[in-house]
């Protein structure tokens, strides 16, 4: 591989794990706070390739990295070892455009949907679980009750509204995909339902790609249900796969077990297609990356995309004060599952919407190009 393209390719795993420094307040106005999904961290476009940093987390204050200006106004990341090279080219995503408009109830819209990483519509149908309602039961990294106690949000977004914004969003931000997550109601669906009439009503007045995420429904009828409606790929979220781990860090979801997801992604995988159901770990909650990498080649054999992220904290929930992994765990698990992914011919590429295609919450794909850069290197020199 070229060695620059390896070099920046450690350096934003590096970033995405320790985080980044504002060290002066006039560059507090360069990112912007709150919102769905990892709401600590902030996306940061380096080079054309946009990853989520955290920002406001604990540990980003004793980061080595932080932002400086030269003094022909470019910014640059700099590690505060010089010996690293700094990273050039460096932007921070402005306010998307459609947050200025109000739904015809007078909602504001980025109280419906967000902007995540540098292109993407994401929002929380349910902004209620029942999982987060009990201490016992409550996935111990989650902040879905925050925007909602704060006034950021609304507790449930009907297929009307969101239909309203993703309209706007495409048009004046140009979003390329949409990501639908939601809180678990007490349902056998299990969120099935309103992804279907919200995936519905957005496909009736923009054709835009749409990941949608919940639990596996009780009955499997719900993915042709799902999919009908518009949803063209799936995420089901494991988070942390070690059973005892499942059972410390998610005490109400790991319920099902690991064979329950195998099960739900198998039937998934029947309708989606092989690729277009992925699932999110959250890699630095206790699983060992040897675990990891096992449980991700049954899931890359049954056709599920893995997208493996390193943890960050969120403040305000019991986790805040964990540790995200180190640069070097990351390492270890990112590097072989990139060349597994490019040898299954399963990348962020081929997903048609999702977290895996969008890609800011892991430098998962760059390893996959790297893979891509390396066999490509060799057929050539095999010439
Ligand atoms: S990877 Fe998923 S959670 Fe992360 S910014 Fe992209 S859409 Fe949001």
């Amino acid at each position: 591989m070229n060695p620059s393209a390896e070099s920046t390719q450690r350096l934003l795993t590096e970033l995405q794990t320790r985080g980044l420094r504002l060290t002066r307040p006039e560059q507090r106005h360069m990112v912007r706070r709150g919102g769905a999904g990892p709401s600590d961290h902030q996306p940061v476009t380096v080079d054309g390739t946009t990853v989520m940093v955290p920002i406001y987390t604990e540990s980003a204050w004793d980061s080595p990295f932080s932002v400086e200006s030269l003094t022909d106004g470019e910014q640059i990341i700099q590690h505060q070892e010089n010996s690293l090279i700094p990273l050039h080219n460096v932007s921070f995503t402005s306010e998307p455009r459609f947050y200025q408009g109000k739904t015809a109830d007078g909602i504001p819209y980025s109280h419906i949907a967000t902007l995540h990483g540098r292109d993407v519509l994401a929002t929380t149908i349910l902004q209620t679980c029942i999982r987060y309602e009990s201490r016992k039961k409550a996935c111990k990294f989650c902040s879905i009750g925050q925007s909602l106690r704060a006034g950021r949000t609304i507790a449930e977004k009907t297929p009307a509204q969101l239909a309203e914004v993703a309209k706007a969003a495409v048009e004046l931000d140009g979003v390329s995909q949409m990501i639908m997550t939601t809180g678990t109601p007490a349902t056998p669906d299990r969120g099935a339902a309103v992804m279907a009439a919200s995936a519905r009503a957005v496909k009736a007045v923009v054709d835009i790609p749409i990941q949608g995420q919940c639990e596996p429904p009780r009955d499997s009828s719900w993915y042709q249900v799902m999919k009908d409606a518009g949803i063209d790929s799936l995420g089901m979220h494991l988070e942390v796969l070690t059973q005892s781990v499942r059972e410390q860090i998610l005490p109400g979801k790991a319920e099902d077990t690991l064979e329950d997801y195998f099960a739900a992604f198998r039937d998934a995988v029947a309708v989606f297609g092989r690729g277009q159901v992925s699932t999110y770990i959250l890699a630095g909650l206790g699983d060992s990356a040897e675990f990891i990498l096992q449980v991700c080649e049954q899931l890359i054999d049954i056709g599920v995309y893995p997208f493996v992220v390193p943890f960050v904290p969120i403040r305000g929930t019991p986790l805040e004060d964990h540790p995200s992994p180190d640069a070097a765990f990351m390492e270890s698990i990112l590097r072989p599952l990139g060349q597994q992914l490019y040898a299954a011919g399963m990348t962020a590429e081929t997903g048609k919407a999702g977290c895996s295609k969008c890609g800011a919450c892991s430098t998962l794909s760059q390893y996959e190009q790297a893979a891509a850069a390396e066999a490509s290197d060799s057929s050539g020199r095999g010439q």
